[in-house]
């Protein structure tokens, strides 16, 4: 394992769910942090499913005066581009295609309409759980064209790699992919050279590392001197990767530490990593709100330009802008709350969303709107 310190000794001896969420374990935790954090830090969760644990728990409450939690861009739903958005709803209105897509994609607004609105107007939309129901479709209906919308971090790209693969293998015509894959480190490089970067610390997302592994995150912490723990997802695991961190940060030390030891290896999944590789490479990759990122993204490669829906059908290319309105591109870079937008709650609920962030079900939005109502009433 290198250079790598598995560090969970609180998370190893414990062996069932419940236990990561015992409140006694929590409050101590919680004192051992409050105990030596002696001045103000910025710490960010990259995960969207992580921002959520912490509403819901309220970990940020639980924290010191000063030791600030602020949210990351690992929400792949909020950071798919508006033009991805809009290329599904073209697709989707045309009478040959059939549209799949995860259900949380359909109400994510595109520039003027939703997929949910596509569908309403007759569209057909259909939700899948999984890719490989996408290539179930196609092989069921060789008289349609199937796209799927491939969206998500390193987490979702190995199924859909898979998805491609079988088609490929199946010489189906009728399939497809409209791919907008993220990449978690090249955003965190992102952020940190940033101008306006107030983030000192990162716990790195549990899930993203089970199939990658912790080893790339190495080369950030060398090159920005700035500590990152691979945390988890329960209460427990957020407040020690809290606590590995303050302890990094008091201690004037930048290490990369592992967090969830029970579920991520240094190396991760590596058959996942492969048929990854085998189906995309790495490309620049708009993330909505933010931006191009270099070399953030993954695209299907030539040998499977076939099951490319961008090559496959003539999209136009486009540029869209974001509602001026909305600030979710300030959120993901953790330079604003939810509750600095002056749309929360008032023009921009899970109803009636104005940005992705609201409607996604990792969406830092619509964390702050489920478990923070008195922040509306405010
Ligand atoms: S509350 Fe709505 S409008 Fe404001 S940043 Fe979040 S998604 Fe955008």
């Amino acid at each position: 394992m290198r250079s790598l310190r598995a560090t969970a000794t609180l998370a190893h001896a414990m062996k069932y769910l419940d236990e990561y969420r015992d409140q006694r374990i929590a409050r101590n935790l919680a004192a051992e942090i409050a105990q030596l954090v002696t001045r103000p830090w910025v710490l960010m969760e990259i995960c969207g499913g992580q921002t959520h644990t912490i509403m819901r728990y309220g970990i940020d409450e639980m924290l010191p005066a000063g030791l600030e939690l602020v949210h990351g861009p690992g929400c792949p739903v909020c950071v798919t581009p508006l033009e991805t958005i809009d290329k599904a709803i073209n697709l989707a209105s045309r009478t040959e295609v059939i549209l799949v897509s995860y259900g949380d994609m359909l109400r994510v607004p595109g520039s003027h309409s939703d997929l949910m609105r596509a569908k309403a107007n007759g569209a057909d939309v259909r939700i899948a759980y999984s890719p490989i129901e996408a290539v179930k479709i196609a092989r069921s209906n060789p008289d349609r064209k199937i796209v799927f919308l491939a969206i998500g971090f390193e987490t979702t790209a190995p199924a859909n790699a898979m998805a491609a693969w079988q088609a490929r293998r199946e010489g189906l015509t009728n399939f497809s992919m409209l791919a907008s894959h993220v990449l978690v480190p090249p955003a965190i490089r992102a952020l940190l050279v940033s101008e306006t970067n107030r983030v000192q610390a990162f716990i790195a997302p549990g899930h993203v590392c089970t199939v990658m592994g912790c080893g790339e995150y190495e080369a950030l912490v060398r090159d920005f001197h700035v500590p990152i723990v691979v945390g988890g997802f329960e209460p427990i695991d957020l407040l020690e990767a809290i606590l590995m961190l303050v302890k990094q940060l008091e201690g004037g030390e930048s290490r990369l530490e592992n967090q969830y030891a029970r579920s991520v290896s240094y190396q991760g999944n590596l058959p996942a990593q492969q048929i990854m590789q085998e189906v995309f490479e790495v490309a620049d990759q708009k993330w909505r709100g933010i931006g191009v990122i270099p070399q953030s993204g993954l695209r299907l490669r030539q040998e499977y330009a076939a099951f490319d829906a961008s090559r496959v059908f003539d999209l136009e290319e486009l540029v869209v802008d974001e509602p001026a309105e909305c600030i979710s591109a300030q959120v993901l870079q953790g330079l604003k709350k939810p509750t600095d937008c002056p749309m929360f709650g008032m023009g921009c609920t899970p109803e009636n969303p104005m940005g992705a962030p609201m409607v996604s079900s990792e969406g830092a939005c619509a964390a702050y709107y489920r478990y923070r109502p008195r922040a509306l009433a405010g």
